[in-house]
Order: structure tokens, then C-alpha cells, then sequence
């Protein structure tokens, strides 16, 4: 453990179960001395995530659904209540039809189109517009991304297209909160076995292939994620804004993988 994070309070927005993005980075922060207040989406998702906050000494549990403007206040105003400020905020959070991550691109239709953008996007600018009035010290925001925004992966799809435009948001919120010392970064995450991923067609064979061809031959963890959040979370980050940084084993480097090429 160390003491990266020792007085500072965040949210934790995006927890589903001990799978999720979100636990791997919770529990770095934890690590760390931070104190948190975790959000989750809807009455199932209580119970599979009450026990987590207990395991890491975390009392507010709020229930937020980003698509809802009225949910999103009342729980900014919980944290206001409690905390009266803010120091960090974690937005893992993203959505789309399955039936749609799956095929071809070109047939998406236009209400999954518009709701993937809407949770996996506008969410994230929601929830800066809430956080930045807390974050009066300054602070640091941080969003999660798939490569699937750079570069077309296979069964992606419109998420890659919401993806692309988070990163491009990130860019924009860096520019307009920078200047009152809130730092605003994503980190692209390599695929890793969760619930939202599940959703994603032939997400095993993805996880394989990355394993094979990224530099280290392997694939991410949570705890990976966990690791270089709090880099960009914590005083390490001090200098880093509009970043989005690869947590993918170097699968993003790669061209072609080196092989025996035969005579030709
Ligand atoms: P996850 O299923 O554990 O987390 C996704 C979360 O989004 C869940 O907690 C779900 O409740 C929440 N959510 C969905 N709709 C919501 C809404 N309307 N309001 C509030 N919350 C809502 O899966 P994960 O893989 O940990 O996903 C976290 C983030 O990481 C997502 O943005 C995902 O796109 C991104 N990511 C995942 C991978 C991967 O391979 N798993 C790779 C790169 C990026």
C-alpha cells in the first residue's frame, strides 16, 4: 500500500461486480488511503455491489442512472452533503443493444445510435458539469476507452463510434476545466472479461488474439487498470491532461506481429 491518495475523496462511477473496471481502480484508490462513494446502476446491482464497498470501508452507495438528468443531481447532491467538495471522479460507464455489437456496422439503427451516445458519451460531460462546481481544490477526472475508437475492430461497431467521440470529449473538457486545475484524462483499457464485454461478439476469440499479438503476449487485468489509474488520479499525474493512455499490453504499437516468414 502507499499514501497516493491520502485525503483526497472521489466517486466511483460504474461498479457492477468484482469483474468490473471500476473494482480494479476502486481498489488501487483504496491502496492508496482515498476515501470513496460508489454509484451503480439499478436496485439488482445493490447487492452484488454492497458487499464490495464494505470489503474497502465505503458507506455511499448511490444509485445514478446517466441517462437521467434527475438522477445524476441527486446524487451529485449527496456527494455535495457529504463532502461538500470533490477530488477525483471515475466514469466507467458505457452501453449499447447488443444485438447491435455484433454484424455489420452500416446497420445500425438510429435509436441505438443515439442511446449509445447519450450513456457512453454525454455522461461523461454530464457528470464533469456536476463534479467540476466540487472540484474546488482542483482535481482529476477519468473516463475509460477502447482502441475500437482508432481503429475498426471486429463487432465494435457504433460503440467504437461512441468511443471515438469520448476521446474527443476528453480533449475538450481537458481545455475548459484546465484552467481551474482539474485534469481531465481516459485510459484505454485492452480487453478484459466483464459484463459490458460480454455483450461483444466473439469477445473470446478478441481476448485471445490480443493476447497473442500485443508485446507482452498477454492480456490486462483490472488491477493492470487499477495501477495506472491512480497514476493519472493521483499528484504522479500532476502534469498530465487530454491524455489517453494505452493500459493494453502495447497491442496499440503493433502493425505486424514479427513471424517466421517463409521464402517468397
Ligand atoms: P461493467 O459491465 O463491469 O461496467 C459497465 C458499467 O456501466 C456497469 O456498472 C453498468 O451498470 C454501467 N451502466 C450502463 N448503463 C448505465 C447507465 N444508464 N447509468 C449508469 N451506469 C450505467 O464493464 P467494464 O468492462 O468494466 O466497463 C467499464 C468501462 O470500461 C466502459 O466504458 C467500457 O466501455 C470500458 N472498457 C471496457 C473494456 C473491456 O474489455 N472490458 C475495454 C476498454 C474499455
Amino acid at each position: 500500500s502507499n499514501t497516493l491518495m491520502v485525503g483526497k475523496r472521489g466517486l466511483i462511477m460504474g461498479l457492477a461486480n468484482d469483474k468490473s473496471i471500476a473494482w480494479g481502480i476502486a481498489k488501487a484508490c483504496a491502496d492508496a488511503g482515498a476515501e470513496m462513494a460508489f454509484s451503480y446502476m439499478g436496485d439488482a446491482f445493490r447487492k452484488r455491489v454492497a458487499p464490495l464497498a464494505e470489503q474497502l470501508g465505503v458507506d455511499t452507495l448511490i444509485d445514478c442512472d446517466v441517462g437521467d438528468p434527475a438522477s445524476i443531481d441527486a446524487a451529485f447532491a449527496e456527494i455535495e452533503a457529504k463532502w461538500g467538495k470533490l477530488d477525483f471522479l471515475v466514469h466507467a460507464i458505457g452501453f449499447s443493444d447488443k444485438t447491435e455489437l455484433r454484424g455489420r456496422y452500416v446497420d445500425t439503427s438510429r435509436e441505438n445510435f443515439a442511446m449509445t451516445m447519450d450513456i457512453s458519451v454525454y455522461s461523461f460531460t454530464a457528470v464533469a458539469q456536476r463534479a467540476e462546481k466540487l472540484m474546488t481544490d482542483g482535481g482529476s477526472m477519468l473516463t475509460l476507452t477502447y482502441y475500437g475508437a482508432e481503429q475498426v475492430m471486429p463487432h465494435y461497431n457504433v460503440m467504437g463510434v461512441a468511443k471515438a467521440a469520448l476521446e474527443a470529449s476528453v480533449k475538450y473538457l481537458a481545455e475548459d476545466l484546465g484552467k481551474d486545475g482539474i485534469r481531465v484524462n481516459a485510459i484505454s483499457a485492452g480487453p478484459i472479461k466483464t459484463l459490458a464485454a460480454s455483450g461483444i461478439g466473439d469477445f473470446r476469440y478478441i481476448l485471445k488474439w490480443n493476447e497473442l499479438n500485443s508485446p507482452l503476449r498477454r492480456n490486462v487485468t483490472i488491477d493492470d487498470v487499477g495501477k495506472s489509474a491512480l497514476y493519472l488520479l493521483s499528484d504522479l499525474g500532476s502534469g498530465v491532461t487530454g491524455e489517453n493512455l494505452h493500459v493494453d499490453a502495447g497491442y496499440h504499437v503493433v502493425g505486424m506481429k514479427a513471424v517466421d516468414a517463409p521464402d517468397i
